[in-house]
């Protein structure tokens, strides 16, 4: 059954995946949003409610998982970011301020990038090795930058139903890619935010399952890797997170489905000793 990329008797892998945006996602690049006080309590919603409710789906289907953390979310819920440590789950690196890293120089990628490992450092004596690209708007900078702060994985790219190594630079050095699409996240389908995101259209709980659970379908029959990227303040909403609990079972229920939060995967990958893979920039 082996595709073989995954351990024998594994047909796919699937991971669910947190993003904590929280304020930061709607105060980078518009601190004006900062006097929304409605704006602010959106997001908030989830560090408050969305992750605790999480955790629990979580823990109830014996999944770990990985929460991308900005470094600003860290610093205004820090009780939140010890509590999904405590859980066990991973936390990956998800910039300071959600900063975008193709809208910043070479020298702003980097201060978002130390600024956002000292933070979780300091707050949860977390090092991350894993990044994802705020808006997953990577550059052409950041593999090679993530690579020389000894990260070992990004999930930021489009290009593949299956991990891979990227190749930085000419160099035979490389970190892990575990791709990622925008059906398999919840933004699009729950987010709406006058004048910030969305067009008012939300879809319902069943609608976005139906959506992910046939990619998941898809992605399983090519032995594929299937992650799935959820926010707290959009999904961790009762009747949504009652859905993705659904969903959880339904995928840790099919045969060989190995589910796994991102490190492990990419630990896995790289165990497997797979040549790099270059992009060449446009
Ligand atoms: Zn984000």
């Amino acid at each position: 059954m082996s595709g073989g990329l995954w351990p024998e008797g594994v047909r796919s892998a699937a991971s669910f995946t947190f993003d904590v945006d929280a304020e930061s996602a709607v105060l980078w690049g518009a601190p004006e949003n900062a006097r929304r006080m409605s704006v602010m309590s959106h997001q908030a919603y989830g560090p408050l409610i969305g992750v605790p409710r999480i955790l629990s789906l979580l823990a109830d289907n014996g999944i770990t998982a990985t929460f991308f953390i900005p470094g600003y979310t860290a610093e205004r819920y820090p009780e939140v970011v010890r509590d999904i440590v405590a859980a066990g789950h991973e936390v990956g690196h998800h910039g300071y301020l959600h900063e975008q890293p193709s809208a910043l120089t070479r020298d702003e990628q980097i201060v978002a990038l130390e600024r956002g490992i000292d933070v979780l450092s300091e707050i949860a004596d977390v090092r991350p090795v894993g990044y994802r690209a705020p808006m997953w708007d990577l550059s052409w900078e950041m593999p090679e930058l993530l690579l020389e702060r000894g990260f070992l994985y990004d999930s930021s790219l489009m290009d593949a139903d299956l991990p891979y190594e990227l190749a930085i630079s000419d160099s035979t050095s490389s970190l892990v890619e575990i791709p990622i699409h925008w059906a398999l996240d919840d933004w699009e389908q729950y987010c709406y935010l006058p004048e910030i995101s969305g067009t008012g259209y939300i879809a319902t709980p069943e609608q976005a399952r139906a959506l992910w659970e046939a990619e998941f379908a898809g992605l399983h029959d090519v032995g594929g890797c299937w992650v799935l990227t959820n926010h707290p303040f959009l999904s961790g909403r009762p009747g949504r997170a009652a859905s993705l609990g659904r969903l959880m079972a339904d995928i840790v229920a099919t045969p060989g489905v190995w589910v796994a939060p991102l490190r492990d995967i990419a630990g896995h990958v790289r165990a497997q000793g797979l040549a790099p893979r270059a992009i060449r920039p446009i």
